[in-house]
């Protein structure tokens, strides 16, 4: 039936933004975020038996969970809210639909989770095309009880994390709660629903070096787990239920899709000057170990920003000190010689959101970051102390996020001496470590100077800088034409916190991803930043750039930039100055469009 079904469909196209280069054909893999992800597992023919068998009994461990949650409620609450429990238990006892699970267990030799979630977003598509609001709305029942048979299912812990080869995860939005539960070594690309150019998804994608697109709408509740899909990040479109012409037109493209990473051409390392000898230092983004490699590929020098967060497990669990002295020891010996800026954890926010923190109003300005491991001591401490071990077996420092204050630098500060003291008082080896502030917060900006004297260095953020400054959220597409990085308040920012770095004698390192887009990270030169980081992949990108630019051009085009009026006026002129300047790094397309144009 599914195969007849797929042919009649319509091919159905969207258009979002593309935020990392690529095209892929491939089959959805629709995750939600918060609930438990699934994965693909074919069989053996020998397994199929033992994998109905172990479908049966996680679906009478629900039935039986269920039968004593419809029990408490109708003591509690009265026989007449205890009904909706009734049509859970009517989908558990539903042979029909247990007979399908078992039928696609047994012709397509998958496991069990794969076969209970594709029959889900079956019957899930059904009800969202059904008019009645009532009825649609029974589609959320479904969910609840797919989830309940999942968690049963999850009881004998299979190992099954892998993707299958061709998963194009399709999500409202990626979160990192989400991302950590992924075996990314095999996604193809990602589309999501959410998302802008700096929101964790497009950071991840271009980490990851595969396609993806974000601002798609509704792609997310239109998409099926399974359905074929072509991802076009060049042009920012998404093609479902493609035709085979469709298809077709695609892999001669893609050759098949057989390279899943866009090709990047590798890169020496060794020092990078621009024309005029200024010397300039890039570093590495890091977020994920399928990203580890191409740290060396690229010729980062160390690890400029390591996302500690995403050590985190799916629903926020915390790794033990052992563990994270572990993968910060392994970041240390990827980082070698130039070391790595491990940040702690920030937590909240669009980072998350709900899994370790309240579900807040405004996760943005709420418990995020500094102010979550301020609350939370104890998570604080453990990190501290497992990077302080781990600082015995490498170079490594720390940087605190979202700073606002100069007291919490302090606060921090008392805190790793403190455990720095309890480790020796323990006999446990300690590392020398230094200890930074992210900037990326206006008021972190407007007392750099007084910041400056209580850390080490500082951690441009222009990501975030360019959301609290301008107040645009930076996952939500409809407002993308807000975020303006050459907004003249933004680089009147990161001006006011080189020149306090420069003037206290401590490094400043830009790590948003403006230091990844070629004609942003030559204002920030221009600006005066010498030390950048990006995701590897970009590196050799920026790299040619900037040895094709003369340092004191660059620094005449910043200071012009600083005297425009609007983000418009700077943008007009990077345009004109660049395009006379360097017309063969920079051709028209490779600059900020103009915004009447687009
Ligand atoms: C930033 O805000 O620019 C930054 C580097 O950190 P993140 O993107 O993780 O918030
Ligand atoms: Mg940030």
């Amino acid at each position: 039936m599914s195969r007849r079904r797929r042919r009649e469909e319509q091919e159905e196209r969207w258009r979002g933004r593309g935020v990392s280069e690529g095209v892929v054909v491939g089959r959805v893999l629709r995750i939600f975020n918060g609930t438990r992800q699934v994965y693909h597992a074919t069989l053996d023919e020998s397994d199929v038996d033992r994998e109905t068998r172990r479908l049966r009994a996680a679906i009478r461990l629900a039935r039986l969970q269920l039968l004593a949650i419809k029990a408490r409620a109708e003591k509690e609450l009265g026989v007449e809210h205890a009904y909706i429990f009734d049509a859970h238990l009517l989908m558990l006892e539903d042979r029909k639909l247990l007979d399908d699970v078992e039928n696609f267990i047994r012709d397509e030799r998958v496991n069990a989770e794969w076969a209970v979630k594709v029959a889900a977003d079956r019957l899930l598509a059904v009800y969202a095309e059904i008019k009645d609001d009532y009825l649609r709305e029974r589609g959320s029942d479904i969910e609840d009880v797919t989830q309940r048979i999942l968690v049963a299912l999850s009881g004998e812990k299979p190992d099954y994390r892998k993707l299958t080869e061709d998963a194009i995860i399709v999500a409202e939005d990626l979160l990192p709660s989400a991302v950590a539960e992924l075996d990314f070594e095999h996604a193809r690309a990602i589309a999501t629903d959410a998302g802008g150019w700096t929101s964790h998804t497009a950071i991840i994608a271009r980490g990851l070096r595969i396609p993806a697109i974000v601002g798609l709408r509704d792609l997310h509740r239109r998409a099926r787990t399974g359905d074929t899909v072509v991802v076009d990040a060049q042009q920012g479109i998404v093609i479902l239920h493609p035709s085979e012409s469709t298809v077709e037109d695609y892999r001669s493209i893609t050759s098949n899709g057989a390279s899943v990473r866009y090709p990047v051409s590798e890169e020496k390392r060794g020092p990078l000057r621009t024309l005029d000898g200024k010397e300039i230092t890039l570093r590495a983004n890091v977020e994920l170990p399928a990203e580890y490699e191409d740290v060396h590929r690229f010729g980062a020098h160390g690890i400029g920003l390591f996302r500690s967060e995403f050590l985190l497990s799916h629903k926020g669990l915390m790794p033990s000190e052992d563990e994270q002295c572990e993968a910060y020891q392994e970041v240390a010996r990827l980082a070698g010689e130039d070391g790595a800026t491990i940040r702690l954890f920030d937590l909240g926010g669009e980072k998350f959101g709900g899994a370790v923190t309240e579900v807040e109003r405004n996760p943005a300005l709420g418990l995020r970051a500094i102010r979550y491991s301020l609350r939370e001591e104890g998570v604080l401490r453990t990190q501290v102390r497992a990077i302080l071990r781990a600082a015995a077996h490498g170079k490594l420092d720390i940087v605190l996020p979202m700073i606002s204050d100069v007291s919490e630098v302090r606060r921090a500060r008392r805190l790793i001496e403190d455990e720095r003291a309890r480790l020796e008082s323990e006999g446990k080896e300690t590392g020398p470590i230094r200890i930074g502030a992210m900037i990326e917060v206006p008021s972190a900006v407007m007392t750099a100077d007084k910041m400056a004297k209580e850390v080490d260095f500082f951690s441009l953020g222009t990501n975030d800088l360019v959301q609290y400054l301008l107040a645009v959220d930076r996952g939500n597409e409809a407002v993308a034409d807000w975020f303006r990085s050459l907004h003249p308040a933004v680089l009147q920012s990161i001006e006011r916190t080189l020149d306090a770095a420069r003037k206290a004698f401590i490094p400043a390192i830009v790590c948003g991803e403006m230091a990844s887009t070629p004609a942003y990270a030559v204002v920030l030169i221009g600006l005066g930043a010498t030390n950048l980081s990006m995701t590897p992949s970009s590196i050799p990108r920026v790299r040619r750039t900037i040895e094709g630019i003369e340092f004191a051009d660059a620094h005449q085009i910043a200071l012009e930039c600083l005297e425009c009026d609007t983000a418009d006026d700077v943008e007009e002129h990077v345009r004109v100055r660049f395009s006379k300047n360097w017309p063969h790094l920079f051709p028209p397309k490779s600059l900020p469009a103009p915004r009447d144009a687009e």
